[in-house]
């Protein structure tokens, strides 16, 4: 069903495109000028590449300026020197996951900046739908986020409100009547598998309509399959530690808006750095236009996504669009001359009807050449496993140009 549209911030997010890269550049350039002026690590970065602020003028002139990669320059460099303003008007700390640098690391914020994010965030949300009327539900422990969306009128439920317990937080969704579930993809996957053996109707004993999703990929069969089981439609939003309400889905949900009045989304080759032309995949660079304490320039990312061709969108936002996040650039698996992310073995599983779902890669190297195998678990009526085995091989064949070995294996495994 056609919902309406309803903007948070209308005039901005229906900008017409000249006067939003007008908007783009002035703030590019202050950018520069800024970083280089008041923060060591940028200066220092911008005259190993011998590049001036004055030589920065507009959009394209962003591609002269260095990548800011996040283990040699973010995580190597000390948080002082990454600064643009005085430690004084820093008021909040947040920090990275970690998860690659072995250690979470500080991201310093001022008033403003957590203002402006939040405002994003409430902007992010009301394009997925919520309203004033909605009961949120925080499933993830992002409570800092509260405030932002309670900005959208609507009531809201910390994380601590069903003390971290997957069935207390199934049952306060039943008992509440929560309407909009905020939540990891794996976290909300076994939501409503738990639900499922709780008994509990999501689609029926509940009120639960959106789910508002973020922080790691979802292959689209299990998004489909599982919003057509519950009735809950998932939409995708956009940030990471370092930023927040980058951007996400509108009532569309073909693609993210990237919200270009704070952000200059690109998409480059992650072994030759090049820019890419929208539509091919890469990694996802992020260039803060207005972050105070501590702008970011060209950011890697890691995140694994395409920009989508400028088209006007139906939402009428006029704001770029990229793809759905599908990994990271080191979950990329070389083979055969070609790349593959585990989301591209997911999507073909998840696709085939006999098999259940979990899955395992191998890569094993034989006469020099490295042979892809997937070890994934079949259901247990499947009757044929020849016959399984065969359309595995095909998928994968049609699907990613890649063949595979395919032997019959006991029990409840399917090699391929
Ligand atoms: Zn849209």
């Amino acid at each position: 069903m056609r919902q309406r549209i309803d903007y948070w911030d209308p005039d901005i997010e229906t900008s017409p495109l000249a006067k939003l890269k007008e908007l783009q550049e002035e703030r590019l350039q202050t950018l520069v000028r800024t970083t280089y002026q008041k923060v060591p690590f940028y200066r220092k970065k911008l005259d190993q590449a011998k590049v001036k602020p004055e030589d920065v003028n507009t959009l394209t002139d962003i591609t002269k300026l260095p990548l800011t990669r996040y283990v040699e320059d973010f995580v190597a460099t000390p948080i002082q020197q990454k600064l643009a303003v005085q430690w004084e008007s820093v008021t909040e700390i947040m920090t990275t996951s970690g998860t690659i640098s072995g250690f979470t690391q500080p991201v310093a914020m001022t008033a403003r900046d957590v203002e402006e994010g939040f405002s994003l965030m409430a902007r992010t949300m009301r394009m997925a739908g919520v309203k004033s009327d909605d009961i949120v539900q925080f499933l993830l422990p992002l409570d800092m986020l509260i405030p932002a969306v309670k900005r959208l009128g609507c009531k809201v439920m910390p994380s601590m409100a069903g003390r971290m317990r997957l069935d207390d937080q199934i049952k306060l969704a039943k008992l509440m009547k929560s309407s909009v579930a905020f939540a990891m993809p794996s976290y909300m996957m076994g939501f409503v598998q738990r639900a499922r053996e709780l008994d509990i109707d999501l689609r029926n004993g509940t009120n639960l309509r959106l789910a508002v999703l973020g922080g790691e990929p979802l292959a689209a069969p299990i998004r489909k399959r599982i919003e057509e089981e519950t009735g809950i439609d998932f939409y995708d939003l956009y940030g990471f530690a370092e930023v927040m309400g980058v951007g996400g889905e509108c009532i569309q949900r073909e693609g993210l808006h990237i919200w270009a009045d704070h952000y200059i989304p690109e998409v480059i080759d992650p072994d030759t750095l090049q820019p890419l032309e929208p539509g091919i995949e890469g990694e996802l660079v992020i260039t803060t236009l207005t972050k105070e304490a501590m702008p970011l320039i060209r950011y890697r990312t890691g995140d694994m996504t395409k920009l989508l061709a400028p088209e006007p969108c139906p939402c009428g936002r006029t704001h770029p669009k990229i793809g759905h996040v599908r990994g990271r650039v080191y979950d990329v698996i070389r083979i055969q001359g070609l790349k593959l992310l585990p989301s591209d073995v997911e999507d073909i599983i998840v696709g085939i009807p006999g098999l259940g779902g979990e899955y395992r890669i191998i890569i094993d190297k034989k006469d020099e050449m490295d042979v892809l195998k997937i070890k994934a678990e079949h259901k247990s009526g499947v009757s044929n496993l020849m016959l399984l085995q065969e359309e595995v091989k095909a998928a994968f064949k049609q699907t990613i140009s890649l063949r595979c070995q395919i032997w019959s294996a006991p029990n409840s495994d399917t090699t391929c």
